[in-house]
């Protein structure tokens, strides 16, 4: 069975202490997350090492929102897979479309960031998705091929088996406008048969695709229980306790 993951990027939001009392008012209610879901906060890198503090011995995991392609070294402002496992990272989000779109991040950065962190002991949460412009051009199939390509390119079947790829259509990101579940589940059907063309069924069948864009507790439940949709990247949602708690409960399905 696919594993189901709901995981918040919080984006630039919340400084130190807000993120600790965030993360304790999530961890206080975590009864409520579903034994089948696994819950990743993902806040900005000063709170990391907090966070994963308060969250010792609860059943919820810390992700990064980026990280750096490189080990170490001369890199002014970017941070490592090692800085990110020191400081209680499980997981990292890579090739969000806010890093496409003002970072210039391409597919083939995002492959050599996916073969770091898998190498580096962290599990990659892979954006894909399509600007508006073209899905209305009608070429959605041929963009998400081509980012899917891009992003897996290389790894072998034992990496593969690690990577979580997010669905996430740019034009439903923190716009209000999410796709229709039957949207979301004709681009998650798709790229589980590229990963089955690029791998094998099994590996596509076992792979968690996550669907992200304006994901909120009134949504959730249609958008989760496509036959394909196995959890989600929340961003605006994740930033409320309640609403983030209430999309993993419906994770469950
Ligand atoms: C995101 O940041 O990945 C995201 C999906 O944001 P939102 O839920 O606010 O659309």
């Amino acid at each position: 069975m696919r594993k189901k993951i709901v995981a918040g990027n919080w984006k630039m939001f919340n400084d130190i202490s807000e993120s600790c009392s965030l993360v304790a008012e999530i961890k206080k209610n975590d009864a409520t997350i579903p034994e089948a879901v696994t819950v990743v906060v993902c806040p900005p890198f000063p709170s990391l090492a907090a966070v994963s503090s308060v969250l010792q011995g609860s059943r919820i995991a810390v992700g990064a929102q980026n990280m750096s392609e490189h080990d170490q070294g001369a890199y002014t402002g970017e941070v490592s897979w090692k800085m990110l496992k020191s400081a209680g990272c499980l997981y990292v989000i890579l090739g969000h479309s806010e890093r496409r779109q003002y970072f210039h991040e391409t597919d083939e950065l995002i492959n050599v960031k996916v073969k770091k962190a898998i190498s580096g002991g962290l599990i990659p949460i892979v954006c894909v998705g399509e600007h508006l412009e073209e899905r209305e051009k009608g070429i959605t199939n041929q963009i998400i091929a081509t980012q899917v390509k891009g992003v897996l390119r290389g790894l072998s079947e034992k990496e593969m088996n690690l990577v979580i790829v997010a669905y996430e259509p740019v034009w439903a990101i923190g716009t209000g406008k999410n796709a229709t579940p039957v949207q979301a589940q004709e681009v998650h059907q798709l790229i589980r048969k590229l990963i089955s063309q690029l791998y094998n069924w099994q590996i596509a069948d076992s792979t968690t695709i996550q669907y992200g864009g304006s994901v909120k507790p009134d949504n959730a439940a249609d958008l989760l229980a496509q036959d394909d949709i196995d959890g989600a990247l929340v961003g605006g949602a994740s930033l409320k306790a309640g609403a983030f708690l209430s999309i993993a409960a419906a994770a469950d399905r």
